[in-house]
């Protein structure tokens, strides 16, 4: 599958890319994302246009203590690792231990896996968990959501709970590359999928479901300032209002 973005032409992506991240991209990212390559499903890796984003909110919020919903590989996660102070904290949630670990040894290496506390769990019962100390309310500086998308809305109920106020959420695929304005059928035009692969084109229309609903409900919630950026997959990025 092509790169994840929601502009016209790959080239344009890749111009962006080449122009404007690949230069100062950090070398252990890039050895990440060498290592993902192995995975079928490495397209589901952050884009880096995405992560230059999220590197910068976390310095501009001077984030400390973050969680990570969806991990994959470790991209977004390293990135997270390498940017916040060497006693800052990541909660990171995925179900999916194995992927973790292809991202691992790049994680041990750079240094930053002490900043990191990795929860083998689906992210709802995990999200839950951490709420039922109440600590945790109001505690986190920057959440990133990157896990499914049928259930962003649910996510968010919890990570909105979870930030200060003022505190940031990220949350990535929200155009589901432009389907999202677009009736279902052009999924499968819009991700090249043959119309065989029924598993991947299910996958798919949750995902374009998903970030509809969404996207609708978070222009919605008086709780959080939003801002949807056509950036790699669509990239909301919302701040805790109160
Ligand atoms: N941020 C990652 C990409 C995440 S891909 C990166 O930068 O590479 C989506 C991830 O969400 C997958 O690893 C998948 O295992 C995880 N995931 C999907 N549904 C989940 C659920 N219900 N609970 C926990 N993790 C889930
Ligand atoms: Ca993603």
């Amino acid at each position: 599958m092509e790169p994840k973005s929601v502009l016209q032409t790959h080239d344009l992506y890749k111009y962006i890319l080449d122009t404007t991240v690949y230069p100062s991209e950090p070398e252990p990212l890039k050895e990440l994302r060498a290592v993902s390559d192995i995975h079928p499903n490495s397209f589901m890796g952050t884009g880096p246009d995405a992560g230059r984003m999220i590197q910068m909110l976390l310095k501009i919020a001077n984030a400390k203590k973050t969680i990570e919903v969806g991990v994959f590989t470790g991209y977004s996660l390293l990135l997270t690792a390498l940017t916040i102070p060497d006693d800052g904290k990541i909660v990171a949630i995925d179900m999916d231990r194995k992927a973790y670990e292809i991202g691992l040894p790049v994680i041990q290496k750079a240094g930053v896996e002490h900043k990191i506390d990795f929860i083998e769990s689906k992210a709802l019962s995990a999200l839950d968990k951490i709420l039922e100390n109440p600590d945790n309310e109001g505690s986190f500086d920057f959440a990133f959501v990157d896990a499914n998308k049928d259930d962003y809305i649910n996510y968010h109920e919890r990570i909105v709970k979870l930030l200060k106020v003022n505190g940031i959420v990220a949350y990535d695929n929200t155009l589901c590359r432009g389907a999202v304005a677009q009736p279902e059928s052009c999924i499968v035009d819009l991700f090249n999928v043959p119309r065989e692969n029924t598993a991947m084109l299910k996958f798919l229309k949750a995902a374009r479901a998903g970030a509809i609903e969404f996207n609708k409900s978070l222009a919605a919630d008086p709780r959080i300032q939003m801002c949807l950026l056509p950036l790699s997959d669509g990239l909301t990025i919302c701040r805790r209002l109160y």
